[in-house]
């Protein structure tokens, strides 16, 4: 023996009708050697007709014959199309006088005349397909597996190895250098018997015999180019899979998927042989190599079904000891080869339901009658599975949500997860299990969606969205089934950007050691180009003009913008105008619910509002954090300015607390909230009432502080005539539908909706045709990290939603 050898295997479906036998006669005349062996299969569905005929048998012996004669005018067929008449004489006579002795058997049929009727087909196709290679200049001889396969009967039988390859050795021998083409499916035992290897047995029969011949390689052909993700014949878009364990071909095959016999692996895990898969039609569209190292499992690759299984109970039965019985039973089934496709256990119930393909279950059904001693035991018919296979599934939480997601609603009667890790089986009531595969496979494999996150501005609200995201970024994905990957973290001068991620907990403590100077936003050019990403979302948490200036290119690039700067939403409805269009003309999405409120859901509120049918018709609050909190505390015991330097300390204010004090920061709330409520408007339109004099405008911050007196005096003044009627004062954004907008200090009496409040705390009256008595209000603090960080993810969530 050689170990150059090498083993093709070809099923019925690669030997359906003359031109497959011709297509494998090329395949071989082009990829096999002389001393190669062949093993066949019963030519198309020959082994069914068989089964129908001797079912046929019982029932009514004209369809029987008929059945019988229909098998004949195709075989005869078969080798009058492939062979000269001098050639196909010989075979014609065998076959008829075969078909004669099947034509003088009578009902009934013992399970032993039933094996050995069944092995016809096989013998037929490698008869017929041995002559056809040597017709055909590549002198070949037929073997029959019975004359050196040793195996006894058994549910699932197991060829004995050791007994067998003396016998194969010697028969080998005999043909030296001959293509040697046998039978598959079948083996003999001692008493001289067919021993069949199961439906689809030929697929083992290959591996058992390349191992004991020591063939290099097993090619086993069929009618798919090899293993898919799913039956390519239920799931249109099933990719190929050019690799696969061989202990996730071992599970699918454990499954009693059709693509291979559930002992095939068996032989190549227990030797050097490599095996592949290959399409006979095209011999060159890709195959599937079953590869031996073990690269780590990241979860299901393959759904498989079963039409029909079948429940076998077992009902121990109260006050026994049912763990002990039931691993007794386990092992039992194990040592007896009948391990069930996946198994329930209810101790409560004293019950265990063990799944099992209709090919095994009568096998299973008297070997637990003869030994589960006292327990009861019924078969239930009318089941059928669903399995997601390949290693790591169960550890997989995508794979597993996406799983028990899709049979939320199909009729579960368990789901059960291979000790091996290895698959997800479901065993469900009689349903439309072909659906359910391809719903299954498209959640499962459709190419999740890859959305790649450029930060900018890593201060205070960006920092804290990292800590936000790097929490949720995990039950996010899952929610959605897409990946969500920061790839940028961009500040004014230097950025970051790895299109293979960054781990949002290292953004900023790496920061330092990974950024490069951010040179005419070169990161935005590279995101325009990358193609790893599906999505691209730009969030920006700065107060940059120049970025905001970006926006209308972000849009252009194709690039989503979630953010918290005020710039372009409150810019000149021209300028405005021209982010939106962008926006809109790309199909891309632009969220701003953090400029407003922080997280409160005041643009959200109002958006909604309108597009249900209500026209606002006024919006009125306190827009600013810092504002409400100045406004609060002021009772004249103590200096405005002391005031603003107690709330700068605590970091309530912005760096230069003249950006609150001045009104514009409002100022610019206010026209966002004015646009969000459908107002055109102009920001130079709104009244702005600045709490900054003009000689303080231009000073320092220190200086600012220092010479606070002018506006300590103003304010000391208006809050002594508003406490004289008494009012107090607040700091509030008015807007109307006729346009008029201002922002200013106003005394209100305490009791009033936007007077009371929490300090830090933002209000929103919104006035509509629906709330025109009793206005909307929204009310909350309206400014702080983990509130705006929230308010930036619930723009993310929202989007993923869009997308
Ligand atoms: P053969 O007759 O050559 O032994 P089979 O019909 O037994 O071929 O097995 C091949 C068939 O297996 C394919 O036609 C396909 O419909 C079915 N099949 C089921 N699941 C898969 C899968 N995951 N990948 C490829 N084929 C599969
Ligand atoms: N002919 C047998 C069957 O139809 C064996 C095989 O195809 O592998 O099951
Ligand atoms: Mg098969």
């Amino acid at each position: 023996m050689t170990s150059a050898r090498q083993l093709h295997k070809f099923g019925g479906s690669s030997l359906a009708n003359p031109e497959c036998y011709k297509r494998v006669a090329n395949i071989l005349k082009e990829y096999s050697s002389p001393a190669d062996l062949v093993v066949v299969s019963a030519a198309g569905s020959t082994t069914n007709r068989l089964i129908e005929w001797i079912s046929a048998l019982e029932k009514d012996g004209r369809i029987a014959h008929e059945i019988l004669q229909e098998l004949r005018q195709f075989q005869i067929k078969l080798i009058d199309e492939l062979l000269p008449e001098e050639k196909a004489q010989p075979l014609l006579e065998l076959i008829n006088q075969e078909f004669m002795a099947l034509g003088e058997i009578n009902f009934p049929v013992t399970e032993v005349m039933r094996a050995s009727i069944l092995g016809h087909g096989e013998v037929w196709s490698s008869r017929l397909l041995a002559a056809l290679l040597s017709y055909l200049d590549m002198e070949a001889v037929q073997l029959d597996s019975r004359d050196f396969l040793r195996a006894e009967r058994g549910a699932q039988p197991e060829v004995d190895r050791g007994r067998s390859l003396p016998l194969l050795k010697e028969k080998l021998a005999q043909h030296g250098k001959l293509r040697v083409v046998i039978t598959g499916f079948m083996a003999r035992n001692d008493a001289g018997e067919t021993v069949l290897l199961g439906r689809n047995g030929s697929d083992y029969s290959a591996t058992v015999i390349g191992a004991l011949a020591e063939a290099s390689r097993v090619t086993i052909w069929s009618d798919v180019a090899g293993v898919y993700s799913a039956d390519p014949r239920k799931v249109t878009d099933a990719c190929l899979l050019p690799l696969l364990r061989l202990d996730e071909a071992s599970e699918l095959a454990r499954l009693a998927a059709p693509v291979l016999h559930s002992r095939t692996l068996q032989p190549v895990a227990q030797s050097a042989m490599d095996l592949s898969l290959r399409c006979s039609y095209q011999p060159e569209s890709g195959s599937t190599r079953i590869e031996r190292v073990l690269a780590s499992g990241r979860g299901a690759k393959i759904i498989t079904s079963l039409d029909e299984v079948l429940l076998i109970q077992i009902h121990f039965g109260a006050g026994h000891d049912f763990t002990r019985l039931e691993s007794d039973l386990m092992r039992s089934l194990t040592r007896a080869q009948l391990q069930p496709l996946a198994m329930q256990s209810q101790p409560d119930q004293g019950l265990v339901s063990l799944a099992y393909t209709a090919e095994i279950a009568a096998s299973a059904m008297t070997y637990l009658q003869d030994t589960a001693v006292g327990a009861e035991i019924k078969l239930r018919e009318g089941y059928s599975m669903v399995a997601a296979v390949g290693a790591g599934v169960t550890i997989n939480p995508n794979h597993c949500y996406g799983f028990y997601q899709k049979l939320k609603n199909a009729p579960v009667e368990f789901i059960s997860e291979a000790d091996s890790g290895l698959s997800l089986v479901a065993i469900l009531r009689k349903t439309n299990v072909a659906e359910l595969v391809v719903d299954v496979h498209s959640q499962l494999f459709q190419a999740q969606k890859r959305v790649a996150i450029a930060l900018c501005g890593k201060g205070n609200i960006g920092s804290s969205w990292l800590e936000l995201f790097a929490e949720q970024k995990a039950e996010l994905e899952k929610r959605r089934g897409m990946s969500f990957d920061l790839v940028a973290v961009v500040d004014s001068q230097t950025y970051w950007l790895d299109l293979n991620g960054i781990d949002p907990t290292q953004a900023i403590t790496r920061f330092e050691d990974e950024s490069v100077v951010n040179d005419g936003q070169a990161w935005l050019h590279t995101l325009a180009h990358q193609t790893d990403y599906h999505e691209v979302v730009v969030m920006d948490v700065t107060a940059s003009a120049e970025l905001a200036s970006q926006y209308e290119a972000i849009a252009e690039h194709g690039m989503h913008l979630i953010c918290a700067n005020k710039v372009a939403g409150s810019a000149s409805t021209q300028d405005y105008q021209r982010v939106v269009n962008a926006f809109d003309k790309t199909g891309r999405h632009w969220l701003y619910n953090a400029t407003v409120g922080a997280g409160l859901p005041v643009n959200y509120a109002i958006r909604d509002l309108r597009n249900s049918g209500d026209q606002i018709t006024a919006v009125s609050g306190i827009f600013s954090g810092t504002l409400s909190w100045l406004f609060q505390q002021f009772d004249g015991s103590v200096p405005f300015t002391d005031l603003v330097d107690l709330a700068w300390q605590q970091g309530l204010t912005e760096p230069d607390p003249r950006s609150d004090l001045d009104g514009s920061d409002v100022m610019r709330k206010l026209v966002i909230v004015a646009r969000e409520s459908g107002l055109e408007i102009e920001p130079e339109s709104v009244k702005v009432e600045s709490l900054v004099p003009d000689e303080l405008k231009d000073l320092s911050t220190d200086d600012f502080f220092d010479k606070g007196k002018v506006l300590n005096e103003l304010l000391s003044e208006r809050l002594a005539k508003a406490q004289k009627q008494g009012k107090v004062l607040r700091y509030i954004a008015r807007l109307s539908r006729d346009g008029k907008a201002t922002v200013g200090v106003e005394a209100l009496s305490p009791d009033h909706a936007l007077a009371n409040l929490l300090p830090c705390d933002n209000v929103f009256a919104i006035e509509s045709k629906w709330y025109k008595d009793n206005p909307l209000v929204i009310k909350g603090p309206g400014a702080g990290r983990s509130v705006t960080a929230g308010a930036l993810q619930s723009d993310l969530n929202r989007l993923s939603n869009l997308i």
